[in-house]
């Protein structure tokens, strides 16, 4: 059995270069206009009868808004799961495109926009839907397993979707019944994954711009300034950052783990827009960004998404304001497509529940 935790050497690099990640900055907002943007949004919300769902890497703002409105906050998974379940027939979805797609997969009948469709993904952006069919008819005899941070129509290729919430249980279960996994995109995941479960898996070559950055040797120096910080890592980083980590795990696993370990003060390897829901449930801790600088650096993102930064109160006001700006941000997903690109992601579900 040929093993390998490496990314497929004939596949080329899918890793986006830096000139092809955004640079995005936000014109801050006064107390006054965000209070004013808060309010009017909630009130429209309500009268649209529409649900908001958001990540906990957008703006803090906006994940207040979300759950004093009756939406959501959580991680790709349960906001997944928040949108196939709720009764409103509009959802306004703050995060990256592929999770507005798949609030759209699961609910067809439901209309789902989002504040930009510009808001990309460079694990999504990393695997053109063409190439990966290629990859797949290479290596037919194994079962495809795919990341949630694909476009629909590289979920409509494979036999099951995972998040970094259920992939290491996933991926386990299929080992246990002789399974060959061929895993796209993120070859960090993969890689940590594979070491998991030793499971026989052959890898993408995309990568998070935002969790590719943490440096190990950055991440050490700090850890002598903090000795007794713990380090909360996402397995979306490099190896070298996971292997530091007292807890691993997806955005949701952080959130408990900092909760559960008895450090007062954490270094943490994700996104810092997690940090506000961080803050908000252990008021009594501390928490660091885990650098993103060091040796050879190249920071680009410096550990907030540039596409999740792209979720602003006033484009979402705009959004609820503007039919133009509305029609032009509406997720559609072609049917066939859906029902197709469905039929891993309700596995994924129905082996959650
Ligand atoms: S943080 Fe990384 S994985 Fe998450 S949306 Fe941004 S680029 Fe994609």
């Amino acid at each position: 059995m040929v093993m390998s935790n490496m990314p497929n050497q004939s596949l080329p690099d899918y890793s986006l270069s830096p000139e092809q990640v955004p640079l995005v900055g936000s014109l801050a907002l006064d107390d006054t206009e965000r209070s004013r943007l808060k309010a009017q949004i909630a009130e429209k919300l309500e009268a649209q009868g529409a649900a908001l769902i958001a990540h906990y890497y957008v703006d803090g703002d906006i994940q207040d808004l979300a759950e004093q409105t009756g939406g959501f906050v959580s991680d790709s998974l349960e906001m997944a799961r928040f949108g196939r379940d709720h009764k409103a027939e509009n959802l306004v979805v703050a995060g990256v495109r592929f999770m507005g797609e798949t609030a759209k997969i699961l609910s067809p009948e439901k209309r789902v926009f989002m504040p930009t469709l510009q808001a990309e993904c460079s694990l999504d952006l990393g695997c053109p839907p063409e190439d990966f069919a290629q990859f797949i008819q290479a290596h037919p005899d194994h079962t495809v397993v795919v990341y949630a941070n694909t476009s629909a129509k590289v979920k409509a290729q494979a036999d099951w979707v995972v998040t970094s919430s259920c992939a290491l249980e996933i991926v386990a279960s299929l080992k246990a019944k002789g399974e060959k996994i061929l895993w796209a995109p993120d070859k960090h995941l993969g890689a940590y994954i594979q070491s998991q479960t030793q499971a026989d898996m052959l890898l993408w070559s995309g990568a998070c711009v935002v969790h590719e950055e943490f440096k190990a040797k950055a991440l050490t120096d700090l850890q002598r300034v903090y000795p007794d910080a713990g380090v909360l890592v996402h397995p979306e980083s490099p190896a070298s950052v996971i292997e530091i980590a007292d807890a691993v795990g997806s955005t949701s696993a952080i959130i408990r783990a900092a909760k559960e370990l008895p450090n007062e003060t954490f270094i943490v390897a994700t996104d810092r827009g997690i940090f506000h829901k961080l803050r908000r449930e252990n008021p009594g801790k501390t928490f660091i960004e885990a650098p993103t600088a060091g040796d050879g650096a190249t920071c680009r993102s410096c550990a907030h998404c540039p596409w999740m930064a792209m979720n602003e109160l006033r484009n979402l006001d705009r959004l609820l304001t503007d039919a133009s700006y509305r029609a032009g941000n509406e997720i559609h997903v072609e049917p066939k497509l859906g029902l197709r690109a469905k039929m891993p992601l309700d596995r994924m579900l129905a082996f959650q529940a």
